[in-house]
């Protein structure tokens, strides 16, 4: 991916664990290298297509100074964080703070701490079998989106289909969604948890009706088994009403343990 870079960026805060840190300040040092594709700025020389350096080292001293904390650890962090939610063009960050002047009474060049972040892509499958199914949907869609860490970047065609499992209840709508994440899976675990708890999602009867479904199916191409997250989803290669309308949003995705992409996989299942 092209870069753009910032070196050595002299900002004045009051970010340390000493009290006379916060009480008298001192000068840190801060480096970002900005993930981003420049090839449409760069063939149309236009600035509004790029991202404006002036204007992150701006972003980057205002949010320094707005906002204090104790360690280089979190200011790194928090501020990587900040800086891919600002700026949509930025995708991926690597943020190094130093603090040459740290006061330690001994002499060094400098001290700092890096923190490497980016954007993750991450596909939902999401359904509602009870009440208004579609809005149940776009609603689960717009608590996603307003998550400060989460923007719902596609949206499957919504599909009907007859429910699996064996319990007698009505049609399921069906749909497939692509997310751009800063949360690890974990953490958007509890989003679509807290997000089926808001909508109060029926979890009476397993595999019973149900006002709305989350699923994780794919984030990047990782692959985790923990004792509460799967991902890829175990049950994706065996559900047509999760691979069709994830085949209209992500048909050249490929299973990162199957090595088959999702339109491969949906042939397979309905050669069955
Ligand atoms: P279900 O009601 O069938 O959607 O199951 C929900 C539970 O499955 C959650 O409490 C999760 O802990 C667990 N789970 C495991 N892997 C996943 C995944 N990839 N996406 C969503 N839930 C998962």
């Amino acid at each position: 991916m092209d870069r753009i870079t910032i070196t050595n960026l002299e900002v004045f805060a009051y970010h340390g664990v000493l009290k006379e840190e916060n009480a008298l300040g001192q000068k840190f040092l801060v480096s970002a290298e900005l993930g981003t594709d420049i090839t449409a700025a760069a063939k149309t020389d236009d600035i509004e297509k790029s991202i404006n350096y002036a204007s992150v080292c701006k972003s980057i001293d205002l949010f320094l100074k707005e906002n204090t904390y104790h360690l280089i650890e979190t200011t790194t962090e928090r501020l990587a964080m900040h800086l891919l939610k600002t700026y949509d063009r930025i995708e991926t960050i690597k943020v190094e703070i130093k603090k040459p002047w740290a006061p330690i009474l001994m002499t060094l060049d400098t001290v700092s701490v890096i923190a490497e972040r980016g954007w993750h892509k991450a596909y939902l499958g999401i359904g509602s079998n009870l009440g208004d199914k579609e809005a149940n949907l776009r609603e689960a869609i717009r608590l996603l989106n307003e998550d400060d860490d989460c923007r719902v970047e596609r949206i499957s065609t919504f599909l009907i289909t007859e429910p699996v499992g064996g319990v007698e209840q009505d049609d399921f709508l069906n749909g497939a969604l692509l997310v751009k994440t800063l949360k690890s899976p974990a953490e958007l675990l509890i989003l679509i948890g807290e997000i089926e708890k808001t909508l109060k999602r029926e979890r009476i009867i397993h595999w019973g009706p149900r006002t709305i479904d989350l699923d994780i199916l794919f984030y990047d191409d990782e692959v985790i088994q923990t004792k509460d997250l799967t991902i890829p989803h175990p049950e994706l290669a065996n559900r047509a009403f999760v691979l069709e309308p994830l085949a209209e949003i992500a048909p050249w995705v490929k299973h990162p343990i199957y090595g088959e992409t999702v339109l491969q996989l949906r042939s397979k299942l309905k050669s069955i």
